[in-house]
């Protein structure tokens, strides 16, 4: 998304239209990429993370918080710095879905040493305070995964009321007033969504059961019949994209490199979703899910009666089984080509005029597969294009495929290389857990290179495990699939070393997958699995690195690992328990305004170190504030 430039965008009967023109030039474009920078290698690793924020508003007297319409004002601002000084800023800032919503970048991103990591924490605390210092005093950006009482009566300040019957949202809680309104994009989106799919996009969470619980959970269930008596139900794009998370995007040396990265990285995703998740509380009801991921897969589910297969098929292609929220469907490296086990949908002419360009079939299917997804959103200004030059259509479809995992081509005339983004993770309450995370997933992509390390499992074992990643308490009570064995014929005696080592004495012919817990996937199984951390250790005992850096890598590690084992608490098990817990709720699910209020005035007072809370934060080092990246060190990351 670029700084707040208008355009004009096409209704949905004009984009409708174009679907195939947008789909024809879109794979040219992608064609023409790929015969330009194909070849394209010595990339270094450049890598950095972006994280969204909600604005809120306090009221004190009244015991209240509203989600703050003020991203506009707020990024107008931001902008300009940015404007009047592109190279010089430490921070980018972009419109994101809701008008309370803001998402924030490093200014540059970070390289291939140990001691970048010893700075992000301080990008991420001096953005925050860049943004504090434009908000009122009662107001506060947090880092939340879901505001709680998201489409709730009177959930926004100023005041806005949502509008079943007309506008573009329709939606019995979520107001066309709450979307971004400083760019028509997102409101196009939610339009020609909803247009598509030929109704609401229908979310049916499923209520966690108290004692007091009441089912029906309310009564839209009368009211609409996509609403489940017994489920939270959500009926608008804003509830899922009107979520905040954490994403992390790793430059490759080569296309290669990124192929590599972006198949090893896809078991971990629904890993890293149990082990960040941050969101049991929507629309003001405690739910028995913890993440945010199936909401906003089918906020933004366009997908027909047809498609669903709710209908027979007349007028559209294919039956699709997921929504172009998701996970991915195929891994694009050589060595995952057999795990690659669910049917992949394409257009078989796009396929092959893919193929007949040169491209192989890993990387046509891939692309041919994003573009059987039509258009969304375009702007009359973008519709005639010069494929050799532009690539606006290939981009108007890869970015509307919002998948765990993306495939980031280099952009035309840049210093920019193949790239790949690691989408899964909800974003935490501190910047010291957010940086643990970017930290740790960095590390893991280091020691997955250097090892040569082999982690795939069947794409529809990772697709049972994005679920049962989303259960209540997956951290903890979950098993997962993952690989056993993950060291591989050209992987390094170091590594080799340290997967025997777990693998007991006696070497055992051990099936290759097997189901583990977040704890033994990250911690280790003796016996039978290494553990990433204990690969992370090996890896960074044969570095040199200074004792500052050690020192602030060693405590974000050991959060990883305290988090994963249980001793600290995910951010949806710390919400529960302090929902639950407080003297004003009454266990039957529901979270009112007050405790509402007393929630994110606490989760605002651990961001800011006025509280320390030792159950979701562990051991840590008070913050140090880093404001330049030391020398580079000789070890290269
Ligand atoms: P998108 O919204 O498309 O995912 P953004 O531009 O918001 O992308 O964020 C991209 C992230 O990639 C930022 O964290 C940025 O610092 C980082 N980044 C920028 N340039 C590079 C690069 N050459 N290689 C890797 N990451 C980069
Ligand atoms: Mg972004
Ligand atoms: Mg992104």
């Amino acid at each position: 998304m670029g700084l707040l430039t208008e355009g004009t965008p096409l209704t949905w009967e004009e984009t409708k239209k174009l679907a195939e023109h947008v789909r024809e030039h879109g794979i040219n474009q992608f064609i023409n990429i790929y015969k330009k920078l194909r070849d394209r290698k010595g990339d270094v690793l450049k890598w950095g993370d972006e994280i969204e924020y909600i604005l809120v508003k306090f009221n004190k007297g009244a015991k209240e918080v509203k989600v703050s319409l003020r991203a506009v004002d707020i990024l107008s601002v931001l902008n300009e710095k940015e404007y009047n000084d592109p190279n010089g800023v430490k921070s980018l800032w972009r419109p994101e879905f809701a008008a309370y919503m803001i998402e924030g970048t490093p200014g540059k991103p970070y390289e291939g040493t140990l001691a970048h990591f010893n700075v992000v924490e301080a990008n991420m605390k001096m953005r925050r305070q860049e943004v504090m210092e434009l908000l009122t005093q009662d107001e506060c950006a947090l880092s939340i995964t879901a505001f709680p009482r998201l489409g709730c009566e009177n959930f926004t300040d100023p005041p806005t009321v949502p509008t079943p019957n007309e506008g573009n949202t329709r939606s019995l809680f979520f107001p066309d007033a709450a979307v971004f309104p400083g760019h028509p994009r997102f409101m196009n989106l939610v339009r020609n969504i909803r247009e598509r799919r030929g109704e609401h996009v229908a979310i049916n969470l499923p209520i966690f059961r108290d004692t007091d619980t009441k089912i029906p959970v309310d009564d839209s269930y009368k009211i609409r019949k996509a609403a489940k008596p017994d489920c939270v139900y959500m009926d608008a794009m804003g509830f899922g994209m009107g979520c905040c998370c954490l994403q992390l995007t790793f430059q490759a040396c080569n296309i290669e490199e990124a192929r590599i990265l972006y198949d090893q990285l896809t078991p971990l995703c629904p890993i890293m979703l149990a082990l960040t998740a941050a969101s049991p509380v929507h629309r003001g009801f405690i739910t028995d899910v913890d993440c945010r991921w199936n909401v906003i897969s089918g906020s933004v589910d366009c997908r027909t009666e047809e498609e669903r297969g709710v209908k027979p098929l007349k007028e559209n292609k294919f039956v699709i089984k997921k929504s172009r929220y998701d996970s991915i469907d195929s891994y694009l490296s050589e060595q995952g080509e057999i795990y690659n086990d669910i049917p992949i949908l394409y257009n078989k002419e796009d396929y092959e005029k893919l193929r007949n360009s040169g491209i192989d079939d890993l990387l046509a299917q891939h692309i041919a597969h994003l573009f059987i997804r039509d258009t969304v959103s375009l702007f009359s200004e973008k519709i005639n294009q010069n494929d050799e030059e532009d690539t606006d259509h290939f981009e108007n479809i890869q970015s509307t495929n919002w998948q765990t995992m993306r495939f980031k081509p280099p952009p035309p005339h840049s210093t920019i290389g193949w790239r790949v983004e690691f989408r899964p993770c909800e974003v935490q309450i501190t910047d010291f857990e957010n940086a643990a995370i970017v930290c740790f997933v960095v590390l893991l992509t280091r020691v997955i290179l250097s090892y040569q390390l082999n982690l795939l499992i069947p794409i529809s074992k990772v697709d049972d495990n994005m679920q049962n990643a989303q259960l209540r308490n997956a951290c903890r009570e979950q098993r997962f699939w993952f690989r056993k064995d993950i060291t591989t014929d050209v992987s390094p005696p170091e590594a080799n070393r340290c997967c025997k080592e777990a693998m007991a004495s006696e070497f055992k012919e051990c099936n290759l997958i097997g189901q583990m817990t977040v704890n033994e996937i990250i911690n280790g199984k003796q016996g039978e699995f290494p553990g990433l951390i204990p690969l992370i250790q090996s890896y960074l005992s044969g570095m040199d690195v200074d004792a500052d850096t050690h020192c602030t890598i060693q405590q974000y590690l050991k959060f990883i690992q305290q988090r994963a084992s249980g001793e600290i608490l995910t951010t949806a098990t710390w919400i529960r328990k302090f929902v639950t817990e407080h003297p004003a709720y009454k266990h039957d699910s529901v979270v009112s305004e007050e405790i509402n209020y007393d929630l994110l005035e606490t989760v605002r007072d651990i961001q800011e170190d006025i509280k320390s809370c030792p159950d979701l934060l562990g051991f840590r080092i008070m913050s140090k504030t880093k404001e330049n990246v030391p020398h580079a060190l000789e070890n290269d990351v």
